[in-house]
């Protein structure tokens, strides 16, 4: 995190006025550097309250959207998580301060390769990349405590849905178009899936296949 105490304090105030109160979330937003992830011409607006370009023509999703999807998948510190589209990584990242295992999927190679140095560079150790189509999840790695999806589908993905585990929660962006998208929360039981919304969100498509670069 920036050294400097009043851009912190904001960021933190920032936050905390949308509605992230969860204070292991907080603690680990607090933890990890957003500067980091967005690398260039954006980095001195890392602390401000909103989405910004990364490469492959994605985006860094706005911090407080991160707490809230985070603040929503009550992760545990014995869980396994998925999240689907590493872009920078930064989400992973905060993941990763909260459970015991990060696995994340892009379909952009470079974006993995780039999100995995900076976790490198951070000794960042629990933390797995994979470059593929996350819409088929990680078979090999499931079934996984928590998933997290962080570009938008038409609705959740059959694969995904398999690969929670009863009892696990997934967070995820739905939608028809590339504007009205709602962040839904499901939860798997003992007999099927419970589902509820929970804000209107507006994320990047999640795309079939692996992508060019
Ligand atoms: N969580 C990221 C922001 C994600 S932007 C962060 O913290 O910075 C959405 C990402 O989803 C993009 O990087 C995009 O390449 C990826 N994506 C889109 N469709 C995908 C798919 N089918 N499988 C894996 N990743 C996908």
């Amino acid at each position: 995190m920036n050294h400097d105490p009043d851009t912190k304090m904001q960021f933190l105030y920032a936050l905390r006025s949308k509605g992230v109160t969860d204070a292991r979330v907080l603690t680990a937003m607090e933890q990890v550097d957003r500067s980091e992830y967005v690398k260039g011409t954006f980095s001195d607006r890392a602390y401000e309250d909103m989405p910004l370009p990364i490469t492959c023509g994605q985006t860094i999703s706005q911090p407080s959207i991160v707490g809230l999807m985070t603040q929503a998948l009550k992760v545990g510190p014995r869980d396994k998580v998925l999240e689907v589209g590493t872009g920078s990584g930064y989400q992973a990242a905060i993941l990763s301060k909260l459970a015991r295992r990060v696995y994340t999927v892009d379909r952009h190679k470079r974006l993995v390769t780039a999100a995995r140095a900076i976790f490198e560079a951070h000794d960042i150790t629990n933390i797995t990349t994979f470059t593929a189509d996350g819409s088929y999840g990680l078979p090999d790695q499931a079934p996984f405590d928590r998933i997290m999806v962080t570009a938008a589908a038409e609705d959740a993905p059959g694969p995904l849905l398999a690969q929670l585990r009863v009892g696990g929660i997934m967070v995820l962006p739905v939608g028809q178009s590339d504007t009205v998208q709602s962040l839904i929360r499901v939860v798997r039981t003992e007999d099927g899936y419970d589902y509820d919304e929970l804000l209107p969100v507006r994320f990047v498509p999640l795309l079939e296949g692996l992508g060019q670069d």
